[in-house]
């Protein structure tokens, strides 16, 4: 399984006797993955399985699996849930309808939004209310995007890139905005906006980055590492949006391959042929126990040399849902 498509040898990379790994810092588990597996976790510790979860809780089959086996429930629409029953809304984000269906199935609902992605949501209300034309870069179909538009559907309009740009339709030329998916490619966007704004010459940015830190972190240092690895190895599943971002950005980079992998199994052998420098990488999703299990299968074919490359630090954290918070504080204290 893969993603890779061969790109040009990089021209200034000097060949090596031994065979090494650069690891890449910062990587995996950001900030908003790490609050909303905890929710969930905690809402198990705290009220016992079965929790359900609407959607995957982060895009991550293994951190699916790991939260199954504890009596998470997975389920795609509100309406799977039992009446009655507690129910987490994943990281990326629900629309207000959403919240409307679980009201009337009397769900308890503790929502795992990442923080990141409610920011979005409010700048949309914001310039809704402002009657801006609002437009969405991301990607169709994904449950962020979907969970954003939901905000404002009449006035969201879903710009997939630089080819749609084009397409984009408003009804006031001089009132439009764009936001963005928060973990796409910074230099697509970037790519999508100048086309938009070849369009529409009056259009507004959104007033600070919505593509996240984790992303644009996790960007940037795979870039780092393809300066110097022949073979760039992303850990992350297929439907995570940073993961997919982090094979094209070390393709981007000059790379000669690039591939993305959910466990070390799905690494093929003869990806490694004439490679002295591997680059290994993991996605915002990604818990660092998988990126271990890599170490391992590529010391095990003799790649132990391991260099950390570092290309930023990161101290972010959220606290737990609100929902949850509050239960906490009323927890009986245990005697000392
Ligand atoms: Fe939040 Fe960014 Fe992590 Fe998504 S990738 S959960 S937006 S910090």
């Amino acid at each position: 399984m893969n993603t890779a498509t061969p790109s040009q040898a990089h021209p200034a990379r000097p060949t090596r006797a031994t065979k090494r790994v650069l690891l890449a810092s910062p990587r995996g588990w950001c900030a908003g993955v790490d609050r909303a597996v905890a929710a969930v976790e905690k809402a198990l510790e705290l009220y016992g399985p079965p929790i359900y979860v609407r959607h995957e809780i982060v895009h991550n089959k293994y951190v699916v699996q790991t939260l199954e086996r504890k009596g998470a429930i997975f389920v795609e629409k509100t309406q799977e849930v039992p009446e009655g029953s507690i129910v987490v809304f994943s990281a990326h984000g629900v629309a207000p309808a959403v919240h409307a269906e679980a009201a009337e199935r009397k769900l308890a609902t503790i929502d795992a939004t990442c923080p990141l992605v409610t920011k979005i949501h409010r700048e949309a209300i914001r310039f809704a209310n402002e009657d801006y034309d609002i437009l969405l870069i991301g990607h169709e179909g994904h449950e962020e995007v979907i969970g954003t538009s939901g905000e404002a559907p009449d006035h969201i309009t879903l710009v997939d890139g630089p080819a749609d740009a084009a397409n984009a339709k408003v009804r006031d030329e001089s009132k439009v905005v764009w936001l963005s998916q928060t973990t796409l490619s910074v230099d697509e966007t970037t790519e999508t906006v100048d086309a938009l704004k070849t369009s529409f010459p009056n259009l507004l940015s959104p007033p600070s980055d919505d593509i996240c830190y984790a992303t644009q972190n996790r960007q940037i240092a795979v870039k780092k590492l393809a300066e110097d690895a022949q073979l760039v190895i992303v850990v992350g599943s297929r439907n995570s949006s940073n993961s997919q971002r982090m094979v094209e950005a070390a393709l981007g980079a000059g790379a000669d391959s690039a591939y993305l992998v959910d466990f070390a199994d799905e690494i093929d052998e003869a990806w490694l042929q004439g490679v002295t420098t591997v680059g290994l990488t993991s996605g915002a999703s990604v818990p660092d126990v998988l990126v271990d299990n890599v170490l391992k299968w590529l010391a095990e074919r003799g790649y132990t040399d391991v260099e950390a490359v570092k290309t930023a630090d990161e101290s972010i954290t959220f606290s737990l849902p609100k929902e949850l918070r509050r239960n906490l504080r009323s927890q009986p204290v245990d005697d000392p």
